[in-house]
């Protein structure tokens, strides 16, 4: 079986056979862009049983971060009456707490269904920002899904955590996500440099978790601290920002009419 990288197709060496679902599964490193990936993941059909995975106990809490990091990036990028697209949407909670903040978030998912955020699917749209919060790491082919992402806006903010290097055993890191089995995919910040570069985009990354591959130089240590702050963002953004959770109830309350 070919396991070469996922992501850039050099060769990728085995560092050590883990288990998922207790499977038994073999985890390759690329050599060249530093990508750790599963073998090829033949037992989705079961990781998916249920979507989003019953131990996410934190759902809740990280889209009401996720929902300020956006803030923060589209005031960055100067996107703040932009549109935005939620390419990994989920129920659609991220996209109806940032249409309460006043941003015109649309949800997309296909693997997902919209629960709170219906009425406000993408159609054909392209928009400022694309998000994939917690997305990167599930992709059978992450060069696709990006170039898919790209083709709707020219920014792409999103989450997934830096594998360390050396790579971690898996009984050392939860993030391999052995009780679910979704997780496929280990990305290195220098992965992400070579995804950016690529395609002439610039990579600010707060090296950990979060990362946006953006057309503008924006300045990296600024996101950072604001980034930080993101608590005081939504009060900052206050006056230029109309919350749209009235007008989106009277839209919704008319096609019901
Ligand atoms: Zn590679």
């Amino acid at each position: 079986m070919n396991n070469d990288c996922r992501i850039c197709q050099e060769q990728a060496n085995k560092i050590f056979t883990g288990n998922l679902l207790n499977i038994p599964v073999d985890y390759f490193e690329c050599l060249d862009c530093g990508y750790v990936q599963t073998e090829s993941p033949h037992w989705l059909e079961l990781a998916y049983t249920e979507t989003i995975n019953d131990s996410d106990t934190g759902i809740m809490s990280r889209n009401q971060v996720n929902a300020r990091i956006v803030l923060v990036t589209m005031l960055m990028l100067g996107k703040v009456g932009g549109t935005l697209v939620d390419y990994a949407g989920g129920y659609g909670i991220l996209v109806r707490l940032l249409r309460d903040y006043g941003i015109n978030a649309l949800w997309s998912d296909r693997y997902c269904q919209n629960l709170v955020a219906r009425g406000f699917e993408r159609t054909n749209e392209t928009a400022d920002l694309v998000t994939a919060f917690e997305a990167f790491e599930h992709f059978v082919n992450p060069v696709e899904e990006l170039e898919k992402m790209l083709d709707i806006a020219p920014n792409v903010l999103f989450s997934t955590i830096i594998v360390a290097d050396p790579a971690p055993k898996q009984e050392d890191w939860w993030y391999y996500g052995k009780e679910h089995g979704q997780h496929i995919g280990f990305f290195r910040i220098r992965t992400l440099e070579k995804l950016a570069q690529e395609r002439g985009k610039f990579l600010v990354s707060n090296g950990v978790s979060y990362h946006l591959f953006t057309d503008q130089p924006i300045n990296q240590t600024l996101w950072k601290i604001m980034f930080r702050a993101n608590r005081l963002i939504p009060q900052l953004l206050r006056r230029r920002l109309a919350s749209k959770t009235w007008s989106d109830h009277l839209q919704m309350a008319a096609l019901r009419k």
